[in-house]
């Protein structure tokens, strides 16, 4: 695809001058053996204390040593009952998390396999006609599994604790018990970057430090560890932001006729709503359904009454047979939600000896489901890039973000671009999208396939990025959304008039057209008295001849 995209160049030359600036730091960093505190025990964090550990060899001294720290609890413990109350939603898993998953001997098939379902379909609902896409033959690049977010973190969980704490009497666990500590229910407050050690508030309020070789920030999108990057490097260039979307989601079970291995997306499915249906194990679906910040959603919608939400939905949602009550009863007992995307310039530091990983380098919107698979890809790079430079750590922090920093901002970019804030605009888009998809299923070896629907299919992000912005999607929807996101924010603010109500607006409208009119037969009028009145002008001299004429201009 030629040059990379401007906004990737301009990163990888930041990325170069702070390679330059954090040089010096090189002689400092730790040599094997190394101990590695990971701050959080989400997937990208629970994945790369395996893959660490995983690199130690039976029997031989250790390389690394893992202190893996969560603030929350440790859902490897808990049973399907415990996992069920805690706050979850429905993680779609494609390529670049299942090949990270699959790296280790044993997780997928033994663990993560069991806990989520595979799918086959994706059905698209315009009103309540249904389109659907089969997968056809399915590869390792276009494989999709649907799996709720804790199960997942829980078979994480359990396969670390399993293979590398609890005994099991097999000769690789026993051996390794001591290289791996847990602390859960610990939250970090702050990193000491001069002393390279963390400092940790655990379960019952007792306060330490901890001292670190090497410091994996996995901590999410509130990242403690990213906060020291901010106070350490005056180029590391970090922009947080919400997403501009508030969405609900409920579980039920699956509506009968409607299909299992299959994802259920559904676009307008209700005056400025999208939704999207994720079945789970247990013959469940887990809807959700959002709207734009800008665009508030219908007021039955927001109402506290089940009764309300139950009617209005039964009237509106077409797409699928619901349980109204039960959907209405689980709409109206939580509050919207929201996330939080980030973009960074890098994600590794010589001076903190730190690296992050997952939603604390690149938390993103879930419109394209893929920051998980990214979370994962991210300790799956790690790991590659210890094995492919000898655990050589000056060599690995600057490779690694060379790697991953490009994919990580095509996922926020790609996520929070795929559609306009602008009705009109994403029509256009909307249009521009299926004429490609078109094209492409006619001439395969002519046109490429929409950006989009690569991205599932074994392309990286990155490539998608640079395919969208040479189409000058990116350009096109970033100038529109940043503009009316702007105008969202000022009138919150109340440095701008408040939007007007509709009525108002149609009204303004009418009013605009009414004068437009008066104005028109003013003119009619005002021009045909002035002919009555005034005789004509002199003829004009004869214009001269076409040929004349444009030999005179030459
Ligand atoms: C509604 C929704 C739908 C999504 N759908 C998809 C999807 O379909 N596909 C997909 O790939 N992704 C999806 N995602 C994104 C996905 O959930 C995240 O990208 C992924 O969970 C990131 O993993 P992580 O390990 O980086 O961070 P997290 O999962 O956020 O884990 C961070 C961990 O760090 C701990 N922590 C935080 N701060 C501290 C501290 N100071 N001290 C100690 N511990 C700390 C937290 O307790 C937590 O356990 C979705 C997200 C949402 C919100």
């Amino acid at each position: 695809h030629g040059a990379p995209p401007r906004h990737i160049a301009s990163l990888r030359h930041s990325g170069l001058n702070m390679l330059s600036d954090q040089r010096s730091k090189e002689a400092q960093l730790p040599k094997l053996p190394m101990h590695v505190i990971i701050v959080g025990a989400g997937p990208a964090g629970l994945l790369c204390a395996i893959n660490l550990l995983s690199r130690n060899v039976a029997g031989a001294v250790p390389r690394y040593t893992v202190e893996l720290i969560d603030g929350g609890q440790d859902y490897g413990s808990l049973d399907e009952g415990g996992l069920q109350l805690r706050r979850s939603w429905m993680i779609g898993l494609a390529w670049p998390g299942l090949r990270a998953i699959r790296r280790v001997p044993g997780l997928y098939q033994d663990y993560v396999s069991k806990v989520g379902v595979r799918i086959k379909k994706t059905a698209l609902y315009i009103g309540s006609k249904k389109l659907m896409q089969a997968s056809g033959e399915v590869t390792s690049d276009s494989e999709k599994f649907l799996v709720d977010r804790n199960f997942i973190v829980h078979s994480l969980a359990r396969f670390l604790e399993e293979r590398f704490v609890r005994s099991t009497g097999s000769p690789p666990a026993a051996s390794r018990p001591e290289k791996l500590t847990l602390r859960y229910g610990t939250k970090i407050q702050f990193v000491d970057p001069d002393a390279r050690r963390v400092y940790a508030r655990g379960p019952s309020g007792e306060e330490q430090y901890l001292p670190y070789d090497l410091l994996v920030g996995a901590d999410g999108v509130r990242s403690v560890v990213r906060a020291a990057f901010v106070a350490t490097h005056r180029d590391f260039n970090c922009a947080v932001e919400d997403i501009f979307e508030r969405f609900k989601a409920v579980l039920i079970s699956l509506p009968e006729g409607v299909e299992d291995e299959c994802m259920h997306v559904f676009p307008s499915c209700m005056k400025g709503m999208n939704g999207i249906g994720l079945v789970a194990t247990g013959g469940r679906i887990n809807i959700s359904i959002g709207h734009r910040c800008h665009a508030p959603c219908e007021e039955e919608l927001q109402s506290d009454e089940p009764a309300v939400v139950a009617a209005y939905l039964k009237k509106h949602f077409k797409a699928i047979p619901l349980p109204y009550e039960e959907v209405a009863a689980k709409w109206v007992s939580q509050p919207w939600s929201s996330t939080t995307m980030c973009r960074c310039n890098f994600y590794h530091s010589m001076k903190l000896s730190a690296v992050l990983l997952g939603d604390a380098a690149h938390a993103t919107s879930p419109s394209i489901g893929m920051g998980m698979n990214h979370a994962l890809g991210d300790a799956a790079v790690l790991d590659e890039l210890l094995q492919k430079h000898d655990d050589h750590l000056p060599a690995v922090l600057p490779a690694y973000s060379a790697a991953r920093v490009k994919e990580g901002n095509a996922l926020t970019d790609v996520a929070d671009l795929i559609q306009s804030y602008d009705g009109g605009q994403a029509m256009w888009m909307t249009l521009r999208q299926m004429a490609r998809i078109f094209a492409h299923s006619m001439l395969p070896r002519l046109i490429a396939p929409e950006p989009y629907l690569a991205i599932a299919n074994g392309t990286t992000l990155s490539t998608a990025y640079a395919e969208l912005e040479r189409m000058g999607r990116i350009e096109n929807i970033r100038r529109v959304n940043a503009a009316i996101k702007q105008r969202h924010y000022a009138q919150m603010s109340g440095l701008i008039p408040p939007p007007l109500a509709p009525c108002v607006k149609r009204l303004r409208f009418v009013l605009a057209a009414i004068a437009v009119a008066l104005m028109a037969v003013g003119y009619v009028l005002v021009t045909s008295s002035s002919a009555t009145a005034s005789p004509l002008p002199p003829p004009s001299p004869p214009s001269p001849s076409p040929r004349f004429r444009f030999k005179y201009n030459f």
